[in-house]
């Protein structure tokens, strides 16, 4: 085995979590040699490597090779870039939730376009290493497809044991890649054990998640990278060269991710890079929430899910094992943090959001992972001066039917057969685009002086349906516009320079062409009991700003107008 010649450290070490005994690495070993156990953790000459670590990462590429000397295996020839992917700010949702530092970490630009690229790089070309010419193993769907990618690259066969649940997308793309494929109609805890069973009987090479160690070591690459990302984006913290975010956000389903996470996090620390440990938040869906039950309840372990109620295939771990115990452990040892459930619904709704608001379309899995942000910043966990980082993954093609619903294309046909391409009928094709945009929407006019303001309101509602929006930055065009344009609905702010909002909704009401308007008023202000007073009978709802969400503000909104 190849150990490292060539770098001034100590090679790779394997230690198990259980007798705390150290053997060299390999990918081959499985088991402690002294008690047998199945956990075994790679460690590193870290007192050596933190110093120098800086200095080596400068001239590097932006990829996870970067990090070699706290890899078990060097940069392989099979690399596809994997890793090295952006940190996208969202101040939109941002604004929305009341936080300025949110950020994607945005996996969908990896090869096969989810996480699991590092976790199939690394472990890879540890088994190529290792001389492994057969593997197995079992996916919820992104893992199978990681893997089919980068054994097409090195030459090895592999078995994937895809749960039915597995969207037929994703399975063709398995397939693609030349993996065999094997569908078993059994939930994922079950398809995991006949593929362990394949394995074993066929003398076959098991790729094992969070037992694997070179699994492990390729998702703590996304901590590193976090962490070189927000230091190049915010500066240093006072206390440490590199920042950590306050929140780690990821879905979980085996928990590899936040367990790899959770361990590159703590290695940065013990080398002295930074100063403290980012909280992790796992969000599972509920119909299919082993962790976020067990957490609740204060259980060191999780009970199994043994029939998960989920269309969400890659979040369908229904037995999370001994992950969840170490997550468990070594948040309350250090990081801190929770675990929460959301439905697949409040999913889909939050990945139409996302997209809609910053232009980034994810995966039902990962938008399971944003609707536990929208839940946490809700429920006040998250702080408005806050750094959080979510964990984004693609593969969207599969769902976009069920998001979008009906009518998401507006069809043009042009009148058929022109002589020639040349001499397009003029006026059929005019009349044609005008069908385009015949539809008459609802009109909103927002008025506030704060441009930011409006603009949040603006995409709040653009997020969820089809508005003509007008705005007024102040009390005079606001009287002016609701004459002109006649809006179905008026989002009025109170406090306003030189005309007030109450002044504004007297005014309105004085006038026959717009007493009819309904209107929301939207304060920062506590009002006193005159001021209540004074709004009583003149408005329909009123909402306190900074904590009203999208969705209460969109449901007042559609309340209104039909
Ligand atoms: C694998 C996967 C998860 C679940 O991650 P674990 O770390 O295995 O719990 C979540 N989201 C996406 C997109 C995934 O591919
Ligand atoms: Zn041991």
């Amino acid at each position: 085995m190849p150990t490292r010649t060539g770098t001034p450290f100590s090679p790779v070490q394997l230690q198990c979590i259980d007798c705390q005994c150290t053997t060299a690495y390999s990918p081959l070993t499985r088991t402690c040699p002294q008690c047998g156990g199945e956990w075994l953790e790679a460690v590193y000459d870290f007192d050596r490597i933190g110093p120098v670590l800086p200095g080596l990462l400068g001239s590097r590429p932006f990829d996870l090779w970067r990090y070699e000397e706290l890899l078990p295996v060097s940069r392989p020839a099979l690399s596809m870039g994997e890793g090295g992917t952006p940190l996208i700010h969202a101040p939109n949702l941002g604004m929305m939730l009341g936080c300025q530092h949110i950020y994607f970490k945005d996996e969908r630009q990896g090869p096969t376009s989810s996480f699991k690229d590092r976790q199939a790089a690394v472990g890879v070309a540890a088994m190529k290493e290792a001389g492994v010419t057969e593997a197995v193993l079992a996916s919820t769907g992104n893992v199978a497809i990681a893997y089919s990618a980068y054994a097409a690259r090195a030459g090895i066969k592999l078995w994937a044991f895809l749960t039915s649940l597995v969207p037929a997308e994703k399975m063709r793309e398995v397939a693609l890649y030349g993996t065999q494929v094997v569908k078993v109609t059994a939930s994922y805890d079950q398809t995991r054990q006949v593929a362990a069973e394949f394995a074993r009987q066929r003398g076959l090479f098991l790729e094992s998640g969070s037992r694997s160690p070179a699994s492990v070591e390729a998702m703590k690459t996304i901590a590193y990278e976090i962490a070189e990302q927000l230091t190049a984006l915010l500066g240093p913290p006072d206390d440490a060269p590199m920042r950590t975010p306050n929140w780690y956000i990821q879905s979980v389903s085996g928990g590899l991710g936040p367990l790899g996470v959770q361990k590159g996090f703590s290695e940065l620390q013990k080398m002295g890079l930074t100063g403290r440990m980012p909280a992790m938040a796992g969000i599972q869906v509920s119909g299919c929430a082993p962790m976020v039950q067990a957490w609740k309840q204060g259980q060191p372990t999780a009970d199994p899910v043994t029939s998960p109620r989920t269309n969400i295939a890659t979040l369908s771990t229904g037995n999370p094992g001994r992950t969840y115990t170490l997550l468990v452990e070594r948040m309350a040892a250090g990081s801190g943090g929770t675990f929460e459930s959301v439905s697949d619904d409040a999913a889909f709704r939050a990945m139409h959001i996302l997209a809609k608001m910053e232009g980034i379309s994810v995966e039902p899995a990962t938008a399971v992972a944003v609707a536990g942000l929208i839940r946490l910043a809700r429920s006040g966990q998250l702080k408005p001066s806050d750094v959080i980082v979510v964990n984004c993954s693609g593969h969207t093609v599969s769902i976009e039917g069920e998001v979008l619903g009906e009518g998401w294309a507006r069809s043009l046909v042009l009148p058929s057969q022109p002589p020639s391409p040349a001499a397009l009928p003029q006026e059929g094709l005019l009349a044609a685009l005008s069908r385009v945009t015949a539809g008459r929407y609802p009109r909103v006019a927002i008025v506030d002086d704060m441009p930011d303001a409006r603009r949040l309101i603006r995409r709040i509602l653009q997020a969820q349906g089809d508005y003509t929006i007008f705005e007024a930055a102040s009390g005079q065009e606001a009287l002016e516009l609701a004459r002109r344009e006649s809006p179905d609905l008026i989002i009025l702010d109170l406090m306003m320079p030189e005309m007030d909002g109450f002044t504004v909704l007297d005014q309105l009401k004085a006038d026959a062409r717009t007493a009819h308007i309904p209107v929301i008023v939207v304060t920062a202000k506590d009002l006193t009991p005159e001021e209540k007073e004074r709004l009583k009978g003149q408005i329909h709802s009123l909402l306190q700003k900074g904590e009203f969400m999208n969705d209460e503000l969109f449901d007042e909104v559609r309340a209104l107008i039909k």
